[in-house]
């Protein structure tokens, strides 16, 4: 017998009929002698539907009040699983985050799992109950909910599992595992049976939306073992592994392509090019709690220079105004900026023992007359920005090139 956290996203739980179908498939798995843990995400579309209510009523709400409506979403989806569990005959408990014993950190719409008292899920476990879980929320030590961003239900899923010692959290989806690139952009990309902790938690982190950035980290840091699975169909889905150095032989050069829209640049003119200039720009950014991501300062043989950088396209504005209000400041002589532009990035472990992967990558972009913006780079990936009406062209020019869509790339 194992216990097995299976959390089901927003369009597998998407209408009525894929409700009993997930009840089918959960009662599948008790029957097979299985503890089975639930968490769910809202129905598609729930969570943008209250978030557009929300700024219906006001361009900024008080974050602790759209917690407290954007949280609903899940609990809908708590309920009408049970009662789908309940018509095929499998006794089952619908907890929200807090009652499910999810603590929190203070910081609403972005919040943190500090601690989990698993008590009245084991104890629930232990009468035969299915538990289902509302994901992406917990409570915080004032008793207020919280949630914990977009995409947090996977999160909710790989804590639980971790604090329950599961034997798998298993994220279902509607792709059936990773692939080397999202799917929908290029349809040949090849679903990969594994991929490392490491390579996930960067393509993760460069855009690609399959699991939520903090659920990987949690999986890694407190081993869980995670896969990626689709509840339309019946395969194995892609296991997300330690990087063991035993497969060097299945180690692809190049793993993936993520890619994110959600960017904007800015660009400081002529600033004096004297040390402390970078700290004067970025330091009143990064005190407003915004992240600055690439970053690029021209070399300058006449003592001035550009300072480009990019940042989150919802913070594109309020970035803009902290600068525009340092301009006069620094000595800048102009100021502009642009959110058209997106970012692509080519990743693999493979990259680290290999040459040649930045010139393969911008060859290819050039042959397609694709201008790269900037370009940063880490041990394994490479990312380039460029203008968002080239993304698609580029991701699929990169994954041709790569032959991502065949096995074993080296
Ligand atoms: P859920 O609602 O189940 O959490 P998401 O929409 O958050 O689902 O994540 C699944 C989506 O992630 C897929 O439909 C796919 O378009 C996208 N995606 C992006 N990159 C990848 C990738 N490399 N492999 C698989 N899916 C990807
Ligand atoms: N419902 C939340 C969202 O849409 C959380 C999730 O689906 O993981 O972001
Ligand atoms: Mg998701």
């Amino acid at each position: 017998m194992s216990l097995l956290v299976q959390k089901y996203g927003g369009t597998s739980v998407g209408s009525v009929e894929r409700i009993q179908a997930v009840a089918e498939r959960v009662k599948r798995t008790v029957d097979q002698g299985h503890k089975v843990v639930v968490v769910v995400s809202a129905m598609s579309g729930e969570t943008n539907r209250l978030i557009g209510l929300a700024k219906d009523i006001s361009v900024q709400p008080k974050p602790r009040e759209l917690d407290v409506l954007v949280s609903t979403g899940e609990q809908v989806t708590i309920a009408l699983l049970c009662m789908a569990l309940s018509e095929i005959g499998q006794e089952a408990r619908s907890y929200t985050g807090a009652q499910a014993g999810i603590k929190t950190d203070n910081s609403y719409n972005k919040a943190r799992i500090k601690d989990i008292n698993t008590d009245k899920v084991m104890s629930d476990l232990d009468k035969g109950r299915v538990v289902v879980i509302a994901g992406f929320q917990g409570i915080n030590e004032d008793g207020d909910v919280t949630t914990l961003g977009r995409g947090g239900s996977d999160t909710s899923a790989v804590a639980m599992a971790a604090a329950l010692k599961a034997d798998e959290c298993q994220i279902y989806t509607d792709v059936d595992g990773v692939y080397t690139t999202d799917p929908r952009v290029v349809p040949n990309a090849r679903k990969m049976s594994r991929i490392t902790f490491e390579e996930m938690l960067e393509m993760a982190s460069l855009g690609s939306k399959v699991l939520q950035i903090r659920s990987v980290e949690f999986a890694g840091k407190y081993d869980v073992t995670l896969r990626v699975l689709s509840s339309f169909t019946d395969s194995e889905g892609t296991l997300i592994t330690k990087d063991d150095g035993d497969s060097v032989v299945e180690q692809a050069l190049i793993s993936g392509i993520a890619f994110n829209r959600d960017e904007a640049q800015i660009t400081v003119l002529g600033v004096p090019d004297t040390p402390g200039i970078a700290h004067a720009i970025v330091g009143p950014v990064a005190e407003a709690n915004i992240e600055v991501d690439m970053i690029v300062q021209n070399i300058s043989p006449d003592n001035v220079t550009d300072f480009t950088f990019t940042v989150n396209r919802g913070d594109y504005q309020r970035t803009y105004d902290i600068v525009n209000g340092l301009a006069a400041e620094l000595g800048a002589t102009n100021m502009s900026g642009r959110t058209d532009i997106a970012k692509v990035s080519v990743v693999g472990v493979g990259m680290r023992s290999h040459a040649g992967i930045a010139s393969k990558m911008f060859k290819a972009l050039s042959k397609e007359a694709i201008n790269i913006l900037m370009i940063s780079t880490s041990e394994i990936k490479i990312s380039v920005l460029i203008d968002e009406k080239y993304l698609e062209l580029a991701v699929r020019t990169l994954h041709d090139a790569f032959e991502l869509d065949k096995s074993g790339n080296l």
